[in-house]
């Protein structure tokens, strides 16, 4: 079975684990008598929960790894900046201005539509009692700030060790994630400097770590079916249909984010900086864009967005090949502006409320999590679960959205690969000079 297509099945299932654990959970909280609740919450939370949770802690333990080595990764095929002089520079700030600007619509939206906050008051408290621990900490946590400059200060970690360690620890004063993130970074940054040939085993070392990641993560999606069927059946179970609205309102702001970075900012980007008719790169560029969609993956599209590329947007080879290539893996819009809004989303779910320094954590961490995001299908959970481990919002809820990634996962792809060519065309445009 081909690798997109097995990933298709695995999403499938999840699907339909999800689907199962829901309807379960909403007639177990219909159909069993008000004398009967106690024992079902009993159930719930010595039994079913645990058992959902194990897929989750599989995932939790190489967040830390997978993100240290997808960084440095990502920001180390990006540092061939160097060797490409103004074509680097003019792709590196096309990819933070892009990436923030999804972000900035990811928080925007968030705070205007609120969709968490359409949970009714007492379908919160079942949930934030169901995860009692955890989301007291967060609410908790969230009510402490600190001074803009402290926070940006403690991003550059003195101990990046101590910072790792204690990154979901929430009495952690320092960076924590983002601080570990920025560690890479420089990882990254410098291992494109020293010499090569001095630095091979660190290199394999982290190219080795990423992949163990990878595999390990595998395995904890094997289990996510089931695991997803417990927590669904938790969570529907205790909040009934009030949850599906919330959802569907989730949906539709992702949505709605991804629809205007697609047809508001690219449009902008490709008429002012690539000088280009944006109906007719998006009517150029389809074939690429289809693709993203239906496979869920930058990497698979490659292929596809390359040829579409020189084929039909003329964009000199040498260009598309750098930024694609380097995009696949290390811009993702879509992604970061999927990542911001079910970090905020989630948060409000729980009645965190984020301080303004906090949000814009989120959002540099967002940022970071793009270029550290594998160009695979579901490639961005991992991080999505270490943002809401480090600011605290219990990430069992992610199981719900996790049944319907699959569908937001093509969406954000397709919008992925969409920048990828936008910033190939607006490179292209500064570069005249540089030919096939
Ligand atoms: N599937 C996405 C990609 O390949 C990554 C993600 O957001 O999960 O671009």
């Amino acid at each position: 079975m081909s690798e997109s297509a097995a990933s298709r099945s695995q999403a499938a299932r999840i699907l339909s684990g999800l689907l199962l654990g829901l309807v379960l959970g909403l007639a177990a909280g219909a159909a069993l008598p008000e004398s009967a609740q106690p024992s079902l919450n009993w159930w719930i939370d010595q039994v079913i929960q645990p058992a959902g949770r194990i897929f989750l802690r599989i995932i939790f333990m190489v967040v830390i790894p997978l993100i240290l080595s997808a960084i440095v990764i990502g920001t180390m095929e990006m540092g061939d900046v160097r060797t490409l002089g103004r074509v680097g520079w003019r792709a590196l700030i096309a990819t933070f201005a892009l990436s923030a600007a999804s972000v900035g619509i990811a928080l925007g939206l968030v705070n205007l539509i609120e969709p968490g906050h359409s949970l009714s008051a007492e379908s919160r408290q079942s949930l934030v009692q169901t995860y009692a621990g955890a989301s007291q900490k967060s609410i908790e946590r969230g009510s402490q700030s600190q001074s803009v400059a402290t926070t940006l200060l403690n991003f550059i970690p003195e101990n990046p060790l101590a910072e790792a360690v204690n990154a979901f620890n929430p009495e952690n004063k320092g960076g924590g994630l983002l601080a570990v993130m920025v560690f890479s970074l420089f990882v990254g940054v410098a291992l494109t400097i020293a010499p090569r040939e001095r630095t091979a085993t660190l290199r394999g070392f982290f190219e080795g770590m990423f992949e163990v990641s990878m595999v390990i993560i595998g395995f904890a999606l094997r289990l996510a079916p089931f695991g997803v069927a417990c927590l669904a059946f938790a969570v529907a179970a205790r909040l009934g249909l009030d949850l599906f609205r919330t959802l569907g309102i989730y949906v539709g702001v992702v949505l709605l984010g991804l629809a205007i970075q697609q047809f508001v900012v690219y449009p902008i980007a490709l008429r002012f900086f690539a000088a280009r008719s944006p109906i007719r790169f998006l009517n150029d560029a389809k074939e690429a864009i289809i693709t993203a969609f239906s496979t869920s993956s930058s990497n698979a599209t490659l292929p596809v967005a390359l040829r579409v590329a020189e084929k039909n947007l003329s964009i000199p080879p040498r260009i598309a090949r750098f930024v694609l290539t380097v995009g696949a893996s290390a811009n993702q819009n879509g992604t970061a502006l999927y990542e911001g809004v079910t970090v905020l989303f989630l948060a409000q779910v729980f009645g965190v409320d984020l301080t303004f320094t906090q949000q814009i954590v989120v959002a540099l961490m967002c940022v970071m999590a793009g270029i550290g995001t594998a160009g695979v299908p579901g490639g961005s959970l991992p991080l999505v679960v270490g943002v809401l481990l480090s600011i605290n919002v219990p990430p069992d809820a992610i199981a719900i959205i996790l049944g319907i990634d699959r569908f937001l996962d093509m969406c954000r792809t397709a919008l992925n690969v969409s920048g990828d060519l936008v910033i190939a065309a607006v490179v292209a445009k500064g570069a005249p000079d540089v030919g096939a």
